[in-house]
């Protein structure tokens, strides 16, 4: 991973290159933004920079040094991310070669349960335990580096650290020892204690342009422009995302469900939104939610064709038709009302409420936006829940 094959983040570049070539290293560091959009292959750049032996042009990709952090194998240079208890360690060490060969594609447990079966569904909980923290990252960071000039260790998803382990890794951060360096990584930095946040050199990250995303996903995976130039937008700036929607079809293929339960709210045909409602339940909340989150690109699509009466920045380019068909059928659509409804359901599906109740009672309410009723009379009382719960 040498900076060049960083996609754009050209002010997190500066900043720490600035750091090495002045040697004043933080030695603690957090990238927080959104996911996907960097932050791990900056790190592992960076982790390559320091642990260059070429002094000339750090880092050189060629040296000893940089060969074995490139492969993930620096014995200096740690990554770390949450697992669940009964993870394979077989299973954690291809996540982490894979992480190697590209630092942009989804490896965690919550997004990517199987490596094998992009797919498949878990709702198992990944997480980092006092008891890895205590035994496995103090043992490690307690040694002087074995070949580098540091001690690295790259934490990712650190708000899935838990009040207990949260306090045993403060204490790491608070006696750090010689040559010890944290990268910590999360999109969730209101999650993160702020003691520990707050001895921490802070980085924001920023949602790439489409046209990084766009470019990146024609240079480096040979897709196609069209596809790409879909994908991208998408993708809503994240690399990692438009990956693994390039991964996916199925994924793509839930847009088709989408339209259905679109147009199964607005005809009130109870029978097939039920099916699809169970189709949709069966995807599990993760994957629901990326569902949802599309379903919400697609709505602007709408409004987008709508005011502006052509395709220009219509994120759904190869959905132009039915798009089109949409808005000619549902003239009065209160559009805005909809993308509410649909964020709203999706908040409600991260919080664990019943997956079937809120597709059942966001039907209903699309149903009504449909119609074109103001938002403010879309409270829909139970008895007038038109598919049986
Ligand atoms: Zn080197």
């Amino acid at each position: 991973m040498i900076w060049s094959e960083v996609i754009n983040q050209s002010r997190a570049k500066e900043v720490l290159n600035r750091g090495i070539s002045q040697d004043r290293v933080a030695h603690a560091y957090l990238f927080y933004g959104p996911d996907g959009v960097g932050k791990r292959a900056v790190a592992l750049a960076f982790a390559q920079s320091l642990q260059c032996l070429n002094e000339e042009t750090r880092p050189c990709n060629e040296c000893n040094a940089c060969r074995k952090v490139s492969r993930m194998l620096h014995p200096d240079v740690h990554l770390l991310f949450p697992y669940p208890n009964d993870a394979d360690p077989a299973d954690i060490g291809m996540r982490i070669k894979r992480l190697g060969e590209n630092p942009y594609v989804p490896v965690d447990y919550v997004r990517r349960p199987s490596l094998t079966d992009s797919t498949k569904v878990s709702n198992k909980q990944a997480i980092y335990t006092v008891a890895r923290i205590n035994e496995d990252l103090r043992r490690a960071m307690s040694f002087k580096p074995v070949e580098g000039r540091y001690k690295i260790t790259i934490l990712t998803d650190v708000e899935a650290m838990r009040q207990e382990a949260a306090n045993a890794f403060l204490k790491l951060l608070e006696e750090p020892g010689p040559a010890t360096l944290f990268v910590l990584i999360t999109s969730r930095p209101d999650k993160v204690l702020p003691t520990i946040t707050s001895r921490c050199q802070q980085l924001r990250f920023d949602p790439l342009s489409n046209q990084d995303i766009e470019e990146a996903l024609v240079q480096r995976m040979g897709l196609e422009a069209n596809k790409a130039s879909t994908l991208s937008r998408m993708a809503n700036g994240s690399y990692t995302r438009a990956l693994d929607l390039a991964d996916n079809e199925e994924l793509l293929e839930s847009r088709q469900l989408i339209l259905e339960y679109l147009r199964f709210s607005y005809t009130q045909n109870t029978d097939k939104l039920s099916d699809v409602i169970e189709q949709l339940n069966a995807l599990g909340r993760e994957r629901l939610k990326g569902v949802l989150l599309l379903m919400i690109s697609w709505i602007r699509d709408l409004m987008l064709f709508r005011t502006v009466g052509d395709d220009t920045l219509m994120i759904n380019l190869d959905q132009k038709e039915s798009i089109e068909r949409f808005c000619n059928n549902v003239p009065d659509a209160n559009i805005e009302a909809m993308v509410h409804m649909v964020e709203e359901s999706i908040e409600l599906v991260g919080r664990n409420v019943q997956v079937y109740l809120v597709l059942v009672t966001l039907a209903n309410k699309l149903y009504f936006a449909m119609k074109g009723y103001p938002e403010d009379r879309l409270y829909i009382p139970l008895h007038e829940v038109t598919v049986p719960v």
